[in-house]
């Protein structure tokens, strides 16, 4: 597939994916247009995580095409680690190396994977750093940060390297709830600025306030998807309508 054909960040098509006999995703079929931001919704143990992890081939699927920003990533000859360069990643743990500092997390995959020099690669990371609020923390090391503040160093580290789209697992749910805030914030500038971005999450009024499109899955199917006032303002499935009832 040519690169760049369409307008697409992320194509999925016909996705599979079991583990032995656990047949996780069971057939995912759904889009992403480049600068949209889709939210993941539904219960604990739907594939969401799954099917994350299948678009930049943590996981390898058992059927299916995954094409992301024009390449297909499901093409055995595809050169995966080139493909992951172009997309950047949050967890819900947040992954940082403990014994580097801020700065060093920032700097040391530009430098290695990149090739970028050491100022190049520093004034990157301090530029990244001020943009999610962290321009006094460089020389802070992860035990030195609050969980929110963790995050959004991994959220600035995945910004250093360029990516053409994000993905996020659930990025605030293993902080405090007094700190989720400020990593929503900002997630929601990146989406402000035109970051295509897949965002797996329980925070509806974010998924509400920011989201172009909602997805809700279960039992390893998209069960509906529309904008975030169809799906979470006016579910057409029980089974959206009983999830939200949980969460909301
Ligand atoms: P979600 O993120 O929606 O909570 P996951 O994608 O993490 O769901 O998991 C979906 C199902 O797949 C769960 O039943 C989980 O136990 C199972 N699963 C996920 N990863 C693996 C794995 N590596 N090996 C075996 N089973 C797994
Ligand atoms: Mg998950």
């Amino acid at each position: 597939m040519k690169p760049e054909q369409d307008g697409k960040a992320i194509d999925v098509q016909g996705l599979h994916k079991s583990f032995g006999a656990l047949e996780v995703l069971r057939g995912i079929d759904f889009s992403v247009a480049r600068g949209e931001v889709v939210c993941v919704i539904g219960p604990s143990g739907s594939g969401k995580s799954t099917l994350l992890r299948c678009v930049n081939l943590l996981e390898e699927p058992s059927a299916g095409r995954v094409t992301v920003a024009g390449t297909e990533v499901t093409d055995p000859d595809v050169d995966i680690d080139r493909v992951r360069r172009r997309i950047g990643m949050v967890f819900q743990a947040f992954n940082l190396f403990p014994h580097l500092t801020a700065l060093e997390n920032l700097t040391i995959a530009q430098r290695r994977v990149l090739g970028r020099g050491r100022a190049e690669a520093e004034r990157t990371a301090r530029a990244h750093l001020e943009r999610v609020g962290l321009g006094d923390k460089a020389a802070a090391y992860p035990a030195q940060l609050s969980g929110g503040q963790q995050q959004r160093v991994a959220i600035a580290r995945a910004l250093s390297m360029d990516p053409e789209l994000m993905l996020f697992d659930e990025p605030t749910s293993a902080l405090d709830p007094e700190l989720v805030g400020d990593v929503l914030a900002v997630m929601r500038s990146l989406a402000r600025d035109g970051m295509t971005m897949l965002v797996v999450t329980h925070e509806m009024s974010f998924a509400r306030e920011v989201a172009d499109r909602v997805v809700f899955m279960d039992g390893g199917v998209i069960v509906e998807e529309g904008t975030p006032e169809q799906v979470v303002g006016a579910p057409r499935h029980e089974r959206t309508r009983a999830f939200l009832a949980r969460v909301l």
